[in-house]
């Protein structure tokens, strides 16, 4: 079979490509008579049939085409679907570490099942286990908790920001000397603060995890996410940035870093493909998970990533155009960005006087259609009524049975920053898929309501 006999004109994804064009002509048929400012200024929200559907969707879906295509036939036709062996000579996985790593910039990648098996697998790379100390964001996913958890190390949550990820001055106080790792996670499609976090992590001898999952392509300072600290992980789950459904990557420059989380991710084993890369193996067997990567999960996402510079590419262009259009708006607070040429333009993020007048901001912008919300997809960890209690999967888990894992408090009064941060914020989502119309019916959403309700 070749991919002659694969029809070229189904759509692979709900959002078509005419369904763009009807929602363009709307969109630009609304912004050429129902928003015109003066209607906007009037302060009348504009009958539904008016607004344009904004749906920012699912980026890495976007963009599939021929290539992913081609990629998942060629894996079929070979019998492969395994990455060590097969009939054919099953190579997306190893070619899409390579590929990987050079994009980002490190000597190491290794393709997992999840974004959350490779914080795992970096966990287990950086050796961390019961005694140790992890500083942890205080809003962030789940992941960068369990990490910790599952190793039987003590989970220590810092504040985050105005960036909306870790505050280096929280972190710095957070630190003790059982302190480790800190995860340095990369929310919302913006880079955190690294420059501060990595010379206090490099001055007090603690390693740094970066947690780049909802930032792959993303930078600071010109250089790759992930590749900054000892070790970086991705998602390539669909809600990230490229995506193969799921599936996760590690990355770094340290071989040892590299072997430990190999073995972790192959039962503890290795094999000839990654001995190679290092060039001799300095770490013995030791009891790991099976974290390995398909290569249908490998053909994906090598075609993804030939994508990922032109989709982040579009989503940044759409939501510095946003930026850009509100950034004059008496008195508005925008999300603190250390590095905004290396933010992916997930989303847009400003900060109301407080809860009340946030909920009304998103009341609003709601009532526009606008796709508005607070922040999202991560979860107030300190709160979690399982965190409170210190549940692990077995009472004796060495994380909460130390004198300091016992001592431990977590709950909102140790997260008092982070509860307001969250409060406080609206973000609107940006998609790659955007129109020039959509970009300026939002900066005019935005205008609107901030004027009426701040
Ligand atoms: C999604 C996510 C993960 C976990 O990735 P999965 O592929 O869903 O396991 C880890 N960290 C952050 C910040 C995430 O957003």
């Amino acid at each position: 079979m070749t991919t002659q006999h694969i029809p070229n004109r189904v759509p692979l994804h709900p959002l078509s490509r005419r369904d763009f064009l009807t929602r363009s002509c709307l969109a630009a048929s609304v912004a050429g008579g129902g928003l015109r400012a003066g209607r906007l200024r009037g302060g009348q929200a504009a009958p539904p049939s008016e607004i344009p559907r904004i749906d920012p969707g699912y980026v890495g879906p976007q963009f599939f085409d021929e290539r992913e295509r081609q990629a998942l036939l060629e894996v079929v036709e070979s019998g492969s679907p395994f990455r060590f062996w097969g009939p054919g000579k099953p190579q997306k996985v190893q070619r899409f570490e390579e590929e990987f790593a050079k994009y980002m910039g490190t000597r190491f990648a290794l393709g997992v099942t999840s974004g959350t098996a490779a914080l795992d697998c970096a966990v287990a790379g950086l050796g961390l286990g019961p005694g140790d100390e992890v500083i942890v964001p205080a809003y962030t996913w789940w992941s960068d908790y369990t990490c910790v958890v599952h190793a039987g190390a003590l989970p220590v949550f810092a504040d985050i920001d105005r960036t909306f990820n870790l505050d280096p001055k929280d972190f710095e106080r957070k630190i003790t000397p059982r302190t480790k790792a800190v995860i340095a996670v990369h929310l919302l499609g913006g880079p955190c603060d690294l420059d501060p976090i990595l010379e206090i992590a490099r001055k007090r001898k603690i390693a740094v995890l970066e947690d780049a999952a909802q930032c792959v392509g993303g930078s600071y300072r010109g250089q790759k996410l992930g590749s900054l600290g000892d070790v970086g992980i991705y998602s390539f789950q669909i809600n990230k940035t490229m995506t193969s459904g799921e599936g996760g990557a590690v990355v770094t420059s340290d071989p040892v870093i590299y072997e430990r989380a190999v073995r972790f991710h192959h039962m503890g084993l290795t094999h000839p493909l990654f001995t190679d890369r290092i060039g001799s193996s300095t770490v013995p067997t030791f009891a790991g998970e099976n974290f390995r990567m398909n290569e249908l999960t490998g053909a994906m996402l090598g075609a993804q990533l030939t994508k990922l510079d032109a989709m982040v590419g579009e989503m940044r262009r759409h939501a510095q155009v946003v930026y850009d259009g509100i950034k004059n708006i008496d008195g508005i607070r925008l999300r603190q960005r250390p590095d905004p040429a290396g933010d992916i333009g997930y989303c847009v993020g400003f900060e109301m006087k407080d809860k009340a007048t946030r909920d009304r901001c998103l009341q609003e912008l709601h009532q526009r259609k606008v796709p508005a919300s607070t922040l999202t997809g991560s979860v107030l960890l300190p709160i979690q009524e399982s965190v409170i209690n210190k549940r692990a999967r077995h009472p004796n888990w060495p994380s909460f049975n130390s004198p300091e894992g016992k001592a431990i408090t977590y709950g909102p009064d140790t997260c008092r920053q982070t509860l307001g941060v969250f409060d406080r914020f609206v973000l609107v989502r940006m998609g790659a898929k955007y129109t020039e119309r959509i970009d300026q019916y939002i900066i005019d959403a935005i205008h609107q309501v901030h004027g009426m309700v701040a």
